[in-house]
Order: structure tokens, then C-alpha cells, then sequence
């Protein structure tokens, strides 16, 4: 059996898969999730992946193994820099530990890396010449998938498309990145960030879904934050394509979930700020929703 594995802030999932013709795979079980142990660290994380993978597998023989994890990961598999959510994540050992513990040395990629790599197989990539995604959710993730295959980069960093800095109007020109730096989209794209945006315009303090839920009801400022963020997220895409020209833009995480409001911005402002080659450049939904990182990973496993 071929086992899948995503490793989240908040949620570990696994699942079995079995290898089909030409490098695919089908899930072939339940998908088993469990809490993460964030706050116990690394070791603890790597004996719940063990105790998931025993429940999903059972008898099964596991012949390959793959993860997508929170957090960049090195050229060794291992942790090369992640936020606080796990704690000390940053520099664990993950492919050697989970090797250890599984009996199997597994690919480990990140989770967006992971999910881009299910989405260009079988989901908004499938069949085009290459694949840029972006997740834009609590941060903005991204990944390449050429025709021969995912781009990690030598840091494990390829695609990071919400570290792209922005000319900002001054009022969002000091927003701080997760990352440090000032400028950048994800600070201002983000959904936290969107919130913040709402917050500083209004007095007032929502969630998204409540932003959203404002816009649709016809609130002006909440309407406008969110087109905004769109807008910033679209020159970002944008620039990433003057350098790789690839077919399919695809666009996920929970912001993208306000749907198609939100994706026709983000495809006008692409096509306004790309050079006229790659602004032909089809932007879609992603369409594997929270099963991407599970299928991406059992893919990396046996490719
Ligand atoms: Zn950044």
C-alpha cells in the first residue's frame, strides 16, 4: 500500500492509496485525520503519523510513503524553517524520523507542494503545459509544477508567490509579512490580512466569512477590501508568470472559497498587469479541495 500523509498545524491526515497505469494513484481507504500534536513537537507528531499509518494500513505492507507538511523543507527532507504553529518544527529531522518510523524512507515535500502536485495530475493542472498554484488562506502559499514535474527550488521555497513585493498604497505600506519583511503580498491578501484591512476602514471587527457575507449583502468597504486583496494577489501571479510561463494558474485556500467573485478579479488583474504571451494563461479554481496534499503526497511517493 501506498500511504499518503498531511501534516498541518492543527490537523494530521492519512490515507492508503494503490498505484494505477503511468504514475497514478487512487485512494483505497478512509481518510483517517487525528489532531496534531503541535504543542508536544516533532517526535510526538512522528508517533501519531505512525499510529494513523498502522489504522489505515492494517496488514498491508507499505511499499512507499509520502508527506506534505507545514513548514519549508530542505534538500534532506527535514525541517528548514517553519512558523511557531508546531513547536520546534524548524530543524526536525521529519523524513529521517518518519523513515524510522514507518520502515519506508518517504518523500516529503510541503503541503502546498504537495497539492499542487495532485492538482496538475488530476485537478485544474490536468492536461496543461505547466502549473502555478497559490493557496491563499491564513498566509499565501504557492508551487510550480512544470511538465517534467514539481519545482521545490534549492530551498525548498519555489513558487512562493505571496513573498512577491508589492508598490503598495501608503496606508498598507507598512503591513509586516509572516515572513518579516515589509511590503509583501501575503500582508496584504492574506484572509487575516483582508480582515485587518476591514477592521482599519470600519471600526469594525469580523471574520472573513463575515466580510464576505457583508460584501454580497452590498456593504461598499467590505466589497472593495475584498477586490482589493484580488487585485494584489492578481499582479503577484502576474510577475510569477513573466518568468514561467506555464498554462494554468490555479487559485485555493479559504479566500479563494468566496468563489467566483473573487477569482474573476483576481484574473483581471493578472491579465491587466502580464505581459501579453503569458497573460493568456487560463486562472481557475483549484478543484481537489482538502484531499490535494493526501494525493499530491501518495503521488511524490511513487514518482
Ligand atoms: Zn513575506
Amino acid at each position: 500500500m501506498i500511504v499518503g500523509i498531511d501534516i498541518g498545524g492543527t490537523k494530521i491526515a492519512v490515507a492508503g492509496f494503490a498505484g494505477g497505469p503511468g504514475g497514478s494513484v487512487r485512494r483505497v481507504t478512509a481518510v483517517h485525520t487525528r489532531p496534531t500534536p503541535a504543542r508536544e513537537g516533532g517526535e510526538a507528531i512522528v508517533r501519531a503519523v505512525a499510529d494513523a499509518v498502522a489504522m489505515v494500513a492494517g496488514t498491508a505492507e507499505i511499499t512507499a510513503a509520502g508527506v506534505g507538511t507545514a513548514g519549508v523543507v530542505g534538500a534532506d527532507g527535514g525541517i528548514a524553517s517553519a512558523t511557531d504553529a508546531i513547536r520546534g518544527w524548524a530543524g526536525f529531522p521529519l523524513r529521517a524520523a518518519l523513515g524510522h518510523a514507518l520502515g519506508v524512507p518517504p518523500a516529503v515535500v510541503n503541503d502546498v507542494h504537495a497539492a499542487a502536485v495532485a492538482e496538475a495530475a488530476a485537478g485544474a493542472g490536468r492536461g496543461a503545459r505547466g502549473l502555478l498554484m497559490v493557496t491563499v488562506g491564513t498566509g499565501i502559499g504557492g508551487a510550480v509544477v512544470l511538465p517534467d514535474g514539481l519545482r521545490t527550488g534549492v530551498t525548498g521555497t519555489a513558487g512562493s508567490v505571496g513573498h512577491t513585493e508589492l508598490a503598495l498604497p501608503t496606508a498598507l505600506a507598512d503591513r509586516r509579512c509572516g515572513c518579516g519583511a515589509i511590503g509583501h503580498v501575503e500582508a496584504v491578501a492574506s484572509g487575516p490580512a483582508l480582515e485587518q484591512t476591514y477592521r482599519e476602514r470600519t471600526g469594525v471587527a469580523l471574520p472573513l466569512r463575515e466580510v464576505d457575507a457583508a460584501a454580497r449583502a452590498g456593504d461598499p468597504v467590505a466589497s472593495e477590501v475584498i477586490a482589493e486583496g484580488a487585485r494584489f494577489l492578481g499582479r503577484a501571479l502576474a510577475g510569477a508568470q513573466a518568468v514561467l510561463d506555464v498554462e494554468v494558474v490555479a487559485v485555493g485556500g479559504g479566500v479563494a472559497a468566496i468563489g467566483e467573485r473573487y477569482l474573476d478579479e483576481v484574473a483581471r488583474a493578472y491579465r491587466a498587469a502580464a505581459m501579453p504571451g503569458p497573460a493568456v494563461a487560463r486562472v481557475r479554481p483549484a478543484e481537489l479541495g482538502i484531499d490535494a496534499t493526501l494525493t499530491g503526497a501518495a503521488l511524490l511517493a511513487v514518482s
